[in-house]
């Protein structure tokens, strides 16, 4: 029998390493999803910062209230002639003045305006020009302040001017309009943006519980598979094993007892031979069930054979040990099978061996739990045999204290 533990100690490490790196895999993938999904919104979000930063509305109230100035120069020259005051040439240049700091503000406010400086530059030679044209619009007002008369191209000039700068304000206000467009849009662009990203991370997160939670499952199962036996759901002998093992160190560290149980039910062979095969899978699962319920908490309980149960018993001496073996016996017999209807109730031949705080390994004590067991066989079956390790028979063993009669 093998009692080391090693072997499935390194399945469990092995399991557990490939259960970590699949763990790591999965966070791995989120991060990258974020980091990338993060960086392409931090890229989006600097190329579009400057448009979205952008305040239009001053602006175009100031290009309104210009364009509506635009024909005052012009339309004071007219009155000034109409009414021959040759006097008045300070209201114009005043007016002159205003035209020029108005054009300049605009011009420096769209020059702030990075965008909308890059979407106008065509507009670049008019904007020259206006600027020449009110210089020299200036001059010419100078000169008629001087002569106190106002000259035919003077007028001409401002008609010009005037008509420039209408075009060039309503072309302005248009490119406006377009930007701040372009604005809304890229604001649009950018909450469907942080929705996408929102979206994903949620999702991404969701994924990854979703994932973890099913790993751990898978897990849990694997980890089942590996314990228990598939037919009865009771431990399996590689766990029965590992834990005797641990027992029995516990045992001897603290120098206590610990019994062992081999159980065998008795002419099984003839329940399958008489009922088949899966009749006798359900009476094993019954049996099973009724050896669990009867079993001690502390005690662990395995299906180490076909038709063999092996149960643990730590802390336990001989005498206690045949106690519980008696009762297991007892309830076997007395089972009343479920759904089944067989000729006689199924009943259990119980070997027992005890270490009572001495140095024996597991396949040591199984082996004389299975001379007990062998014993019980020869002796009738239905019965409870011990036989205990060389030099633990003056612990709790008294000579023949242990052969149980055959109960019919
Ligand atoms: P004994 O009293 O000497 O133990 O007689 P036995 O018939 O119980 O012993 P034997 O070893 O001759 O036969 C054991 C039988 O247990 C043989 C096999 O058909 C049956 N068995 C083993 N595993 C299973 C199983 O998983 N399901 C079923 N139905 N039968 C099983
Ligand atoms: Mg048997
Ligand atoms: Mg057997």
């Amino acid at each position: 029998m093998d009692s080391n533990p090693k072997n499935s100690a390194n399945f469990k490490m092995k399991h557990k390493y490939q259960w970590h790196l699949t763990r790591w895999k999965l966070v791995s993938l989120f991060m990258v999803v974020f980091f990338i999904t993060s960086l392409l919104m931090a890229i989006y979000l600097a190329t579009s910062r400057q448009q979205i930063s952008t305040n239009y509305t001053t602006l175009v109230d100031e290009i309104v209230r210009a364009q509506l100035a635009a024909p005052n120069l012009r339309l004071a020259i007219e009155e000034n002639n109409s009414q021959r005051k040759t006097h008045d040439i300070s209201h114009l240049k005043n007016i002159a003045t205003l035209s020029t700091q108005h054009l300049n503000r605009i011009q420096l406010k769209l020059f702030n305006k990075q965008q909308l400086s890059n979407d106008i530059i065509y507009m670049q030679d008019n904007f020259s020009n206006l600027n020449e044209n009110l210089a020299s619009l200036q001059q010419q007002l100078e000169t008629a302040e001087e002569t106190q008369f106002i000259p035919a191209s003077l007028y001409n000039n401002a008609v010009d001017i005037e008509e420039n700068l209408k075009w060039t304000y309503s072309t302005l206000i248009d490119e406006v309009h377009n930007a701040s467009n372009q604005q809304r849009l890229l604001m649009q662009r950018l909450s469907i943006a942080v929705s996408v990203l929102l979206i994903l991370v949620i999702s991404a997160a969701v994924t990854l519980c979703i994932a973890v939670i099913h790993l751990q499952r898978q897990r849990n199962q694997m980890q089942k598979l590996m314990l228990t036996d598939e037919l009865t759901g009771l431990y399996n002998r590689r766990h029965l094993v590992n834990v005797a093992f641990a027992a029995l160190t516990q045992a001897k560290r603290e120098k206590t007892s610990l019994s062992i149980l081999l159980l065998d039910l008795d002419f099984f062979k003839r329940v399958n031979d008489t009922y088949g095969h899966p009749i006798g899978d359900e009476v094993l699962r019954q049996v099973s069930e009724r050896l669990r319920q009867c079993s001690r908490p502390t005690d662990t309980l395995g299906r180490i054979g076909g038709e063999e149960f092996c149960l643990l018993m730590p802390a336990t001496h001989t005498h206690d040990a045949l106690q519980v073996a008696e009762r297991l016996r007892r309830e076997i017999e007395s089972i009343a099978l479920k759904g089944l209807e067989l000729n006689a109730t199924p009943t259990v031949s119980i070997g027992v061996t005890t270490s009572n705080g001495g140095s024996f390994t597991f396949d040591e004590l199984y082996s004389f739990a299975d001379k007990a067991l062998y014993q019980a066989k020869e002796l009738g079956r239905n019965r409870v045999e011990s036989v205990l390790p060389p030099k633990t028979s003056n612990f709790d063993n008294i000579e023949g204290a242990y052969t149980h009669s055959v109960i019919h």
